[in-house]
């Protein structure tokens, strides 16, 4: 009998022998950096000659480690396994599955700060960040086991007298798994553990930057009692892999978290039915997101100051649910944008091993596309803090304020990825949630307000998929937030929640006459 769910608690580094456990984690973890990893194809370890070099971010002469690289054949070699490995795993028993992912969960548990360590280095996560990455692998893991024991009971439907009904959950096929970097274990660990404990086989395709801590994972689910071939871990470049895989007829769904193009992209080559292919591919995917606070005239303004510095700061900006856009009542704008600049002035930034509240982000291109808006921020809006990078090391930028932004402006539509946020000035309450929902987004937002009228009214009209209220708009925690938005945030599948592994089964109704 399973104990019933609670989120994974997170570590509290006041306490001083924290500290200590994790900087021993940090120098274990340091001194094995450099490892090379090959591809898992079935029981089989592929070692190729062309190499994925995960670096450190914050120091990029650090390599964190070396990553086989997959080519078109050996991916078509994993997805044969796959295959084949799929009329097996889909008859072992629902709650086996479930305890492999409680193994894998007691396995991190017990190992926690190596994996966190692990984001450190390969994500550039501040110690707190990187600590909610992993506790949050863990929840995916506890949360999505005991969601298929349940599952597995199948849902409840009528039967008549001269007959007896039953309606059951069975699994897909072969999933392609492609995860991002920005929650490289928890969203990666999360993804993989719901295809796979609902039955299905796995090709993952990690993030090209963050490839060595899903292989690091792949290591706890082997430990963990996982057959070979039910996971298979193939990194490469989106273009061969990526696009093989989502073409191949024998693909029968794609679970994707990622930047909006790309899933675009995905969406739109799955619904191509390729020869030999006898089914619609199910895609799943997870996009972007501009997400908006609110701030009302009746409101706790340092909580308002916190909750944006904090949603928007936090890890860089860099997670689909940061905070952009700060829109603010003109009442309180004055005072709500001097708060959070003194709070932002106090922020440090640099190697997140070094305890500092914001690290880099996470290569080259993430540097310039920053820096590309916060050139087009100094236009459109007068930049009252940061605004400064530095990649002579690592790929560091100040975080960054903007004021007086107009909410046509590009900083307010467009996404950025990055520690940049937005203040822009509303009228009225009415005016603020018309702002909010000016995006072709709708994945996240904040409202701070005392007042129940407009608490209400935003619950009715702010179009989002996770709206929050008097708390910022970043920390979803599986099992109590699902987390999944609206429009071109993608396919609002809900991650965390309790109905997330239907999308990786199909339901087979069996009516016997008595
Ligand atoms: N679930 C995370 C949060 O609530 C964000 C995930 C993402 O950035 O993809 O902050």
């Amino acid at each position: 009998m399973t104990v019933p769910y609670k989120h994974e608690p997170f570590t509290d580094f006041s306490i001083e022998d924290n500290v200590k456990q994790f900087e021993i984690a940090l120098k274990k973890v340091k001194d094995e950096l450099g490892k090379d990893y090959g591809l898992v194809i079935g029981a089989e370890k592929v070692s190729t000659e062309e190499k994925i070099v995960s670096v450190n971010p914050s120091n990029v002469s650090e390599v964190v480690g070396t990553v086989s690289k997959a080519n078109k054949e050996l991916t078509e070699k994993a997805m044969q396994v796959a295959n084949k490995t799929f009329q097996t795993w889909k008859k072992w028993d629902p709650e086996v599955r479930a305890d492999i992912l409680f193994k894998a969960a007691a396995i991190v548990r017990r190992r926690k700060h190596e994996f966190s360590a692990y984001l450190v280095y390969e994500a550039g996560k501040p110690w707190n960040e990187a600590d909610a990455d992993t506790a949050e692998a863990i929840d995916f893991l506890e949360y999505y086991g005991r969601q298929m024991i349940e599952l597995a009971k199948g849902y409840p439907i009528e039967s008549r007298k001269i007959e007896n009904n039953r309606l059951a959950y069975i699994p897909l096929g072969v999933g392609v798994v492609i995860s991002p970097w920005n929650f490289a274990f928890a969203i990666m660990a999360g993804m993989t553990s719901a295809a796979l404990v609902s039955g299905n086989t796995v090709l993952l395709k990690p993030a090209s930057t963050t490839p060595v801590v899903a292989a690091k994972f792949i290591e706890v689910l082997e430990e963990a009692g996982l057959p070979a071939g039910v996971v298979n871990y193939i990194p490469g470049s989106g273009s061969e892999v990526g696009d093989y895989l989502v073409d191949h007829p024998k693909t029968r769904f794609i679970s994707f978290t990622g930047s909006r193009d790309v899933g675009v992209r995905i969406y739109e080559r799955a619904a191509k039915v390729h020869e030999g292919q006898i089914w619609l591919k199910r895609v799943v995917a997870e996009m972007g997101g501009k997400d908006t606070i609110i701030v009302d005239n009746q409101a706790d303004l340092d909580l308002a100051a916190e909750a944006i510095v904090k949603s928007a700061f936090g890890f860089s900006g860099q997670k689909c649910s940061a905070c952009s856009r700060a829109v603010i009542h003109q009442d309180v704008y004055d005072e709500v944008l001097r708060k959070t600049i003194a709070l932002t002035k106090k922020l440090t930034v640099g190697d997140p091993a070094e305890r500092t509240f914001m690290g880099p982000v996470n290569d080259q291109a993430a540097f310039d596309k920053v820096m590309k808006y916060i050139e087009i921020g100094k236009e459109e809006g007068t930049l009252v803090a940061g605004g400064k990078g530095d990649n002579s090391k690592g790929y560091f930028i100040e975080p960054t304020i903007f004021a007086g932004v107009n909410e046509n402006a590009r900083l307010m539509k467009e996404e950025i990825f990055g520690p940049v946020v937005a203040f822009c000035k509303a009228t009225d309450f009415d005016h603020a949630l018309e702002i909010a929902n000016n995006t072709d987004y709708g994945l996240t937002g904040a409202v701070i307000s005392n007042n129940r009228a407009h608490i209400e009214k935003a619950k009715e009209d702010f179009h989002v998929g996770n709206l929050y209220f008097n708390r910022g708009c970043t920390g979803a925690i599986v099992g109590y937030h699902p987390f999944g938005g609206f429009n071109m945030s993608g396919t609002d599948s809900k991650a965390g929640g309790p109905d997330y592994l239907l999308l990786f089964t199909q339901a087979k109704l069996m009516s016997e006459q008595l």
